[in-house]
């Protein structure tokens, strides 16, 4: 261990290049507390997401990516809200000082602190306990939105349509490519593919923004799509009817896996953080054009029905389907050591 908690924070973290001043920010690190400036008439969405080694990623996980990757979830959720970040706070518990560790985890995390103008406003630093000697990596992401705005989970209305961004698996095959559990013939190219959806997953910020005033509900996918429908459904009082034949695929997760896998893959599969929201068919078309013009692919992928259930169809006709995402602590995956959130 070649430096302190303090050397760690003013060569890793209290550097222009991650804790830049933005005008929201009065003090940022050094201090007891940071001081936020939010603009009148805007207020604060704040959210945290914990990253444990062995639980959400595997021990040889690249530095430099897993430092994207926890910004990245955390960003995911003021997505999710419709919200524009602001800066973020860093929690680590480390069971060693590595350095090379330390300086490839804090570029990953500039990188993405950079592309969206959130900076590192504070944090804490601990020696992990010596009993697990684990990595928990912990960020606090702050971020602003007009009073009386923000993108519930509870506005879902009957008749709205469900759709989700992006592609639905992906993340959950990079894992398997991750813990070589992925079928032997995949290419490298596609394997890559994976991988990367898996460590950065696209930012929907913008999307965020712009379904602000034109969807009804919106979640970010981080268990998989059959355990965080349902957050909307309960938070709306409302069910909902799932076309499984409309749900988009990328090209990486069709060469990896056969179709029913693909399926499993799309609706229980965790990792995602691509954004499933609801519209009425009155903005339907609006919200079509805004998001392609930022260049979010999006698709449709049900309805909105009364009652509380999800009822999966194919091809128009309702198929029985047992599907869950992951919940920690629940018995039946107690044993696993699995990457999800
Ligand atoms: P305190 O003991 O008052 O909680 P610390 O000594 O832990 O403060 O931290 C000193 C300063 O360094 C604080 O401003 C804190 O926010 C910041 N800091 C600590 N750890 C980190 C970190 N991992 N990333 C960024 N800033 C950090
Ligand atoms: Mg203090």
């Amino acid at each position: 261990m070649a430096s302190d908690e303090f050397d760690i924070i003013r060569r890793f973290f209290n550097s222009g290049e991650i804790a830049f001043p933005i005008p929201e920010v009065g003090l940022g690190i050094g201090d007891d507390c940071a001081l936020l400036r939010p603009a009148t008439g805007m207020q604060l969405a704040m959210s945290m997401d914990i990253l444990q080694e062995g639980v959400h990623f595997l021990p040889d996980a690249d530095p430099y990516l897993l430092g994207k990757r926890t910004l990245l979830v955390n960003l995911s959720d003021l997505a999710a809200m419709g919200a524009r970040p602001l800066c973020f706070t860093l929690g680590l518990c480390l069971p060693a000082a590595d350095e090379v560790w330390l300086g490839s985890f804090s570029k990953g995390l500039a990188q993405v602190a950079r592309e969206h103008n959130c900076p590192l406003i504070g944090g804490d630093l601990s020696a992990s306990s010596p009993v697990h000697g684990s990595k928990t990596l912990c960020v606090q992401v702050h971020g602003e939105l007009p009073v009386d705005s923000g993108l519930r989970r509870s506005g879902a209305k009957v008749g709205d349509l469900i759709y989700v961004t992006g592609s639905l698996g992906d993340a959950a095959a990079g894992l398997q490519v991750l813990s070589n559990t992925c079928k032997e013939s995949l290419n490298e190219e596609h394997r890559a593919a994976l991988v990367d959806a898996f460590f950065v997953p696209e930012s929907r910020i913008e999307a965020g923004l712009m379904l602000r005033s034109l969807a009804t509900s919106c979640i970010d996918l981080s268990d998989g799509l059959a355990s965080d429908l349902v957050h909307i459904l309960r938070a709306s009082a409302v069910g909902a009817s799932i076309a499984l034949d409309a749900l988009p695929l990328s090209v990486a997760v069709r060469a990896a896996h056969n179709e029913a896998e693909q399926r499993q893959l799309a609706i229980s599969g965790g990792d995602d953080y691509e954004l499933c929201f609801t519209v009425g068919s009155k903005n339907e078309e609006a919200m079509q054009r805004a998001l392609g013009s930022i260049g979010v692919p999006v698709t449709r992928i049900g309805i909105i029905t009364e009652g509380t259930q999800v009822q999966w169809c194919e091809f128009g006709e309702p198929i029985a389907l047992e599907a869950s995402g992951y919940k920690h602590f629940h018995a039946a995956s107690e044993d696993l050591v699995q990457v999800t959130h």
